[in-house]
Formats: structure tokens, C-alpha cells, sequence
């Protein structure tokens, strides 16, 4: 389950410090260490899963959950109303630097549409 050298697998196993803001038997929610936004966060799930290239059938409701969790930690961070953005980066042309899935949460700004 734990990829050896993952920072995000490293993180929800406590190995690694981070701003830990969420967390049940499924994923963690953490503060992005370079915050693009006034309230960025990222949803990590603790099953390591590379991209949404790698994700399977039977993570159909870990997904889903996350998602819900995206929507509860928009309400506790204020920014449900004002509005907000969920990213995916999925390989190279898409900017994704960490090879373990995670959702960006973004507000607090006006984000400009579409992403550069
Ligand atoms: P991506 O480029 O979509 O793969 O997103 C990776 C994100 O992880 C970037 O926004 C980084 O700033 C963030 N990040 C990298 N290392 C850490 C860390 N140790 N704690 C929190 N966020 C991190
Ligand atoms: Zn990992």
C-alpha cells in the first residue's frame, strides 16, 4: 500500500510533517506547502493511486468520498459560497510534480478561467 519515497505516502503515515487539517480512514486533507491561492488544500487519498490513469473500479467510492470531502472542507474554510476550484493534474502537460493522487482545492481569489 505505502510507496516507498512518497512524499504523500510518507505524510499519511505521519512520517513527514505537513498541515494536517482532515483526516478519516480514507484520506487526509493538508495545506499546500506553495499555496497558489489564500485557501489551497490538498485531498490525498491513503491508498497510493499514481494518477486517475491508474485509478480502478474498485475505487469508485474512495473517489466519490473524496469528493464529499472536498465539498465539507469548502464549508469549513469559508470559501462554499464565494466559490472555489477542484484540480486534478494528471502527468507532464498538466503540471503534476507528485506521482500520488490528489484533489487541489483553491479559493479565496477570483481564479481566471481556463487554467494557463
Ligand atoms: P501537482 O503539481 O498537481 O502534482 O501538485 C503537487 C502539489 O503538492 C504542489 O502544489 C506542491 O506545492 C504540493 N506539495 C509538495 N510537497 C508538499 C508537502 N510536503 N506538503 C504539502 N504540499 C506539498
Ligand atoms: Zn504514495
Amino acid at each position: 500500500m505505502k510507496i516507498f519515497g512518497c512524499i504523500f505516502c510518507q505524510i499519511a503515515a505521519r512520517e513527514k510533517p505537513a498541515d494536517i487539517l482532515y483526516e478519516d480512514e480514507l484520506c487526509l486533507v493538508l495545506r499546500d506547502i506553495n499555496p497558489r491561492a489564500p485557501v489551497h488544500l490538498l485531498v490525498i487519498p491513503k491508498k497510493h493511486i499514481v494518477s486517475l490513469n491508474d485509478s480502478q473500479e474498485e475505487d469508485r467510492l474512495l473517489l466519490g468520498h473524496m469528493l464529499n470531502v472536498v465539498g465539507r472542507m469548502a464549508k469549513e474554510q469559508h470559501i462554499d459560497g464565494t466559490g472555489y476550484r477542484t484540480v486534478i493534474n494528471t502527468n507532464a502537460e498538466a503540471g503534476q510534480t507528485i506521482f500520488h493522487l490528489h484533489i487541489h482545492i483553491l479559493g479565496g481569489r477570483i481564479l481566471r478561467w481556463p487554467p494557463g
